[in-house]
């Protein structure tokens, strides 16, 4: 499991918030939560990205990973995110970006005689084997997911043609009957979604297995966020609209107070912000963007 971005601070002990003093924080009665920042396998693309790009110009298909704020950065630096295989000119470099790709575009861009850097999560790498496996077994796969986001679509192209996504109720209700079928999700929804649709799909083979493939980082952010937000009047989540775990964890959280989904600090409106105040991030806001969140509420 990739570990969480090198540095990131447990800023109750005042260690990362350098420029706020401890007597600031307490009149503001401000908690940073210290899952914030990116997670470990958002990291690891990102700074994969940041060596290449210091070499080569590189192309990337999609967002490499849902957040502006980070790519607007890459861009600067000379990444280009291209939507298709056919925009990306024969032999260039290519990055698979955090999410994973599909096997007949990765084969298509080797056949282009691309360089492909591959920066898929290791979690996502692992459930992609499992997927293989399962398949190779007899297992027809269901996923419960987004059919649109990039993972999803990176595990249906390894999950065989049996392969079904479930998105809401209706889709598990109209699974077509198997005789042994192996049920995982997309790694950033809600645990009540999973159980309740793959409750769902239960009847709809003979024998069904039951994989939980939400991320551990992803469950664990959702822990301190909920712990947090029970203890304040707001909680801020860093984060893109865009990012599927940021929108979760936004869900989650505004079940037990008011949410504010900020992804820059401009759009921090201090008249605003209800105290005590936790601040939180979905997993592909940099820590360095949290901390002037923070800074600039205070
Ligand atoms: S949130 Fe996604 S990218 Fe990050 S560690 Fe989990 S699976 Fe990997």
């Amino acid at each position: 499991m990739p570990s969480r971005e090198q540095g990131t601070p447990a800023c109750r002990t005042g260690r990362a918030l350098d420029n706020m003093t401890t007597a600031a924080k307490k009149r503001k009665r401000m908690t940073i939560a210290r899952f914030a920042g990116f997670c470990g396998g958002v990291a690891m693309a990102v700074k994969g990205a940041e060596k290449l790009l210091s070499e080569n110009e590189v192309y990337c298909i999609g967002d490499i990973i849902h957040n502006s704020f980070v790519i607007e950065s890459l861009k600067k630096k000379g990444l280009k995110t291209v939507s298709s295989v056919e925009e990306i000119p024969p032999h260039s470099h290519m990055i698979i970006r955090a999410h994973g790709l599909p096997l007949e575009e990765i084969s298509s861009l080797t056949k282009k005689g691309c360089v492909v850097h591959d920066f898929t999560c290791p979690i996502l790498k692992k459930i992609h084997k499992d997927i293989i496996q399962l398949k190779r077994k007899g297992h027809e796969i269901a996923i419960i997911g987004n059919p649109r986001h990039a993972e999803v679509k990176a595990f249906v192209s390894r999950a065989g043609e049996k392969v079904s996504v479930i998105s809401k109720a209706l889709d598990a209700d109209a699974l077509p009957y198997a005789r042994c079928r192996a049920i995982i999700c997309q790694s950033t929804i809600s645990g009540d979604l999973f159980v309740s649709l793959a409750a769902k799909a239960l009847g709809k083979s003979a024998q069904t297995l039951v994989i939980d493939t939400i991320c551990s980082d992803a469950k664990k952010r959702r822990k301190e966020a909920v712990a947090l937000a029970k203890k304040s009047k707001m909680v801020i989540i860093v984060g893109d609209s865009k990012s599927s775990n940021t929108m979760t964890l936004s869900v989650i959280v505004g079940k037990h107070c008011a949410v504010a989904l900020i992804s820059s600090a401009d759009e921090v409106k201090k008249n605003k912000i209800r105290y005590p105040l936790a601040i939180v991030s979905g997993a592909s806001s940099p820590r360095e963007l949290v901390l002037d969140i923070a800074r600039k509420v205070c």
